[in-house]
Formats: structure tokens, C-alpha cells, sequence
């Protein structure tokens, strides 16, 4: 599947707030949105007039980048969202919190979602004991993350495993010991903590 391979700090600084997107890069002072925290390119510090439509799109842009999609794979995830009893904009979240690349990120394996996404391709992850190497995969509750035996081998692996101190949101067990995480229950609103506000891609995508 397609993925964006550019520069990924420019995407932090064209949306103006951090995206996390570098893994331990980010907390340091080498992340650029602490030195350049402006748009990229010549006229980046000029004088941006917010429209209500920019404001709109920032928002989905922001959210489209965080979780590493396309435009088009976002869209297809809002289309899902939209056939989904309940309110579009927390279904938008909930489904791309579900995502199994999140998953592994969520649950402090990989660095960044990126890398998790790497991992997954490379088929060093299971669902419920089986191989599962698309990262768009969409687990359910109930179902059981893991690292396969050789992945666990693996020096990358095992640094993050070792250095990163991410806390599992509530609705994921995570066990590093046995390298697992159990999606306990489906997430809401109060327990996604990305900074997007999503009734603003519903309104963009509503026009
Ligand atoms: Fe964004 Fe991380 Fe790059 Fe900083 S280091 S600009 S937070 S991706």
C-alpha cells in the first residue's frame, strides 16, 4: 500500500504542532518545531489569513498525517466511519485508533507509528496467533497483539521495548513481558489522546 515517504518534519511544521511522527527525535531539542516552529518554505512566516475551509482542512490534514495515510485511505476510512451507527467524527478516531499499526505503537513496541508499520509489513506480527502484515488491518475486541518469537529477537525490538515509556491507553492490556497487547475494549472519545479536533474534518468533508 502507498505511504508517504517525504520529509516527515516538514509535516509537523506545515501544521504547526508536533506530530510525533520521529519517535525519541521528537522529545529531544534536535526536533525542529523547537527551533523552526513556522510552515516550511519562503513565505512561511508570512501572514496566514485562517479561512474557516484552511481551518477544516489543517484539521484533516493533521489527523491524515498523525495516523500516516493517503488522502484516499483516509476518505475510505470517513466512509466507514460515516456507515457506523453513532457520531461520524469519534468513529473517524475509534477506527483509526484500531488500526493493527496503531495497535503496536499504542502498546510501546515501535518508536513511531511509521516503524510499527515496518514491522506489521515485515510480518513480525500476530493476530490471535496468526501472521497479519497489513498495517491497516482493523483488530476487534478481544483480540490478542503479539510480537512473533523472532521479532522479539530483534535489537530494535528490544530497545524500544526497553527505552520507551509510553503508557497503554485504558482500553489496551498490554503485557511487555509476553510482548502482547489485548484490545480490551473499543476506544472512546475521552480515551483517544490525539490532539485533532474531528468535528472539523466531519464539517470539510461534509461540504
Ligand atoms: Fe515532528 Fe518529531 Fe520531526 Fe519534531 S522531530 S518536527 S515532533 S516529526
Amino acid at each position: 500500500m502507498a505511504r508517504y515517504t517525504g520529509p516527515v518534519c516538514r509535516l509537523c511544521r506545515r501544521e504547526r504542532a508536533k506530530l510525533f511522527l520521529k519517535g525519541s527525535k521528537c522529545d529531544s531539542m534536535r526536533c525542529p518545531m523547537e527551533r523552526r516552529p513556522y510552515p516550511p518554505g519562503m513565505h512561511g512566516r508570512g501572514r496566514i489569513r485562517d479561512s474557516e475551509y484552511l481551518v477544516q482542512l489543517r484539521e484533516k490534514q493533521k489527523a491524515r498525517r498523525i495516523y500516516g495515510l493517503l488522502e484516499k485511505q483516509f476518505r475510505s476510512v470517513y466512509a466507514e466511519a460515516t456507515r457506523r451507527p453513532g457520531i461520524t467524527g469519534e468513529n473517524l478516531l475509534q477506527l483509526l485508533e484500531l488500526r493493527l499499526d496503531n495497535i503496536v505503537f499504542r502498546a510501546g513496541f515501535a518508536s513511531s507509528r511509521n516503524q510499527s508499520r515496518q514491522f506489521v509489513r515485515h510480518g513480525h506480527v500476530n493476530v490471535n496467533g496468526k501472521r497479519v502484515t497489513i498495517p491497516s488491518y482493523t483488530v476487534r475486541k478481544g483480540d490478542v497483539v503479539e510480537l512473533r518469537p523472532k521479532a522479539v529477537q530483534m535489537i530494535v525490538i528490544r530497545h524500544n521495548i526497553d527505552t520507551l515509556d509510553r503508557t497503554a491507553p485504558a482500553w489496551l492490556e498490554v503485557s511487555s513481558g509476553d510482548h502482547k497487547a489485548t484490545v480490551r475494549d473499543l476506544p472512546n472519545r475521552e480515551q483517544i489522546d490525539t490532539q485533532v479536533k474531528e468535528q472539523l474534518i466531519v464539517e470539510l468533508y461534509s461540504k
